[in-house]
């Protein structure tokens, strides 16, 4: 089943060229019509005809949220990267990011309907169908997650409960019966947790497939969610810059809507673009349909996440789009003597399916430690099933295994005694993400001297 077989089967060939066309067509509009790029053209001399293929977007700068935030008030007069007139803006939207200070982001009704469309094609591909029935427990708001997911349900027939949160009654789904979920890794344990509480089994519950929006996550888990709700388990990964990536029927990597957005993934120092199987950069480009317009326009834009490109070969689900790998967000890798790791590495060392028959699956990890030669430490708190606080050895085997297990220099530093792990059993609610008010931190680095990779890049 396909939400628009001709485009999402098309031929490489044929996606390539109207890939290229759009290309052509974004640029031009941006010379026209964004500010920033209009300025951006005439300084430096370059003619936008000259931009015709996606290697040409190499020529261009490549922009991350600083640019943007730069390029509104109060340090510009006017949103440079606005672009249409303000009466054609159907929402504004702000996306603060890790730095606190937000952007803004226009988007039209134009916008809004090819961003459903993208999460349109991603839940056919997952098997939804007129007459499903799903809760979105992701947030309304700024956002533009929920509501796209809502305006795409009612392009495939599908009935929406808009709860925006995990917490809500479990007549919920004994009186209405959903058939999926929209949510997140813990909102869906801490959802089975309450079933389980009140005598309702998950996989009694007649939902069929959960989503996972917006984060990445460790494979163990999702085999974990699968396995406690008894249905599939799906990826996707979105952004307010409209990324919207899903994973198919197949689970074999995220399709990228190649003819609605541009992804390209570049080296580490930003300079050229990585082969394909290379881990890189995610650099996004808005993509227009010839004769369309976008409330904001970016291109190359840095999403300071990370993925490979898996394939750009036909998958067994039929599309043609490329598939890349569960991206990571760069701002969730940390450094150890030059080795570094994410946080779904520790997320993959908790979730040891052994594990689970003690653990909830709720973690936070600190380090921490002193000047760059000093050893650091990692102290990971786990959450316990049934108010365990007494130390369990399996569990730390386990953990172990699991977090440094595909990482040989992490291994090393671990055996020569520059890294100490230390693994905590804590009782229900007593992990600090609990009082925390904002989106939690799952690891948080405290060491004194932060550690990183060299930071260089062009046109910063
Ligand atoms: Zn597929």
């Amino acid at each position: 089943m396909f939400f628009n077989k001709k485009i999402e089967t098309f031929k490489r060939e044929n996606l390539e060229a109207l890939v290229e066309d759009r290309i052509r067509y974004t640029i031009k509009y941006a010379s026209k019509n964004s500010s920033f790029y209009r300025t951006w053209f005439r300084k430096h001399n370059l003619n936008p005809n000259e931009i015709r293929t996606h290697t040409d977007l190499l020529k261009l700068p490549i922009i991350s949220g600083k640019t943007i935030r730069q390029n509104q008030p109060p340090l510009s007069d006017d949103f440079q990267f606005r672009s249409v007139d303000w009466n054609q803006v159907f929402t504004i939207h702000e996306t603060s990011g890790t730095s606190g200070s937000p952007k803004a982001f226009f988007l039209t009704w134009n916008d809004w309907e090819r961003y459903a469309e993208k999460y349109a094609r991603a839940f056919i591909s997952q098997g939804f169908c007129r007459g499903d029935r799903v809760v979105i427990c992701a947030s309304y708001g700024m956002n533009v997650g929920a509501n796209t997911m809502t305006l795409a349900a009612s392009k495939i027939g599908m009935t929406i409960i808009p709860e925006g949160k995990c917490v809500f009654p479990l007549r919920v789904i004994m009186n209405y019966k959903p058939t999926g979920l929209v949510g997140s890794v813990f909102k869906f344990l801490r959802l089975a947790r309450q079933m389980s509480k009140e005598e309702m089994r998950p996989s009694e519950s007649g939902v069929k497939r959960l989503v996972i929006g917006g984060e990445s996550f460790a494979e163990e888990s999702r085999s974990y969610l699968a396995e406690v709700w008894g249905c599939e388990v799906f990826n996707t990964y979105g952004s307010t810059e409209g990324t919207m990536c899903g994973e198919c029927s197949q689970i074999n990597g995220l399709h990228v809507p190649e003819d609605l957005v541009h992804l390209d993934v570049y080296d580490p120092s930003l300079q050229d673009f990585v082969k394909d199987g290379e881990c890189g950069r995610i650099i996004l480009s808005t993509l227009i349909p010839v004769g369309e317009k976008t409330g904001t326009l970016l291109l190359n834009y840095d999403t300071e996440d990370t993925t490979t490109v898996l394939s750009r070969d036909k998958c067994s689900c039929g599309r043609t789009h490329m598939r890349i790998l569960n991206p990571q967000r760069e701002a969730e890798t940390f450094w150890i003597h030059g080795s570094p790791f994410n946080r779904v590495d520790v997320e993959r060392g908790v979730f040891q399916r052994e594990n689970m028959e003690y653990l909830t699956g709720e973690y936070e990890a600190f380090l921490k430690g002193g000047s760059l030669n000093e050893e650091i430490i990692l102290s990971v708190n786990l959450e316990c099933l049934k108010d365990k606080n007494y130390r369990i050895p399996v569990v730390e085997d386990n953990f172990l295994k699991g977090f440094l297990g595909r990482n040989p220099r992490l291994r090393k530093e671990y055996a020569e005694g520059r890294l100490k792990i230390a693994v905590n059993f804590l009782k229900e609610k007593e992990l600090l993400i609990y009082r925390s008010k904002s989106r939690p931190k799952r690891v948080v680095d405290e060491r004194k001297v932060h550690q990183s990779k060299p930071e260089h890049g062009k046109n910063k």
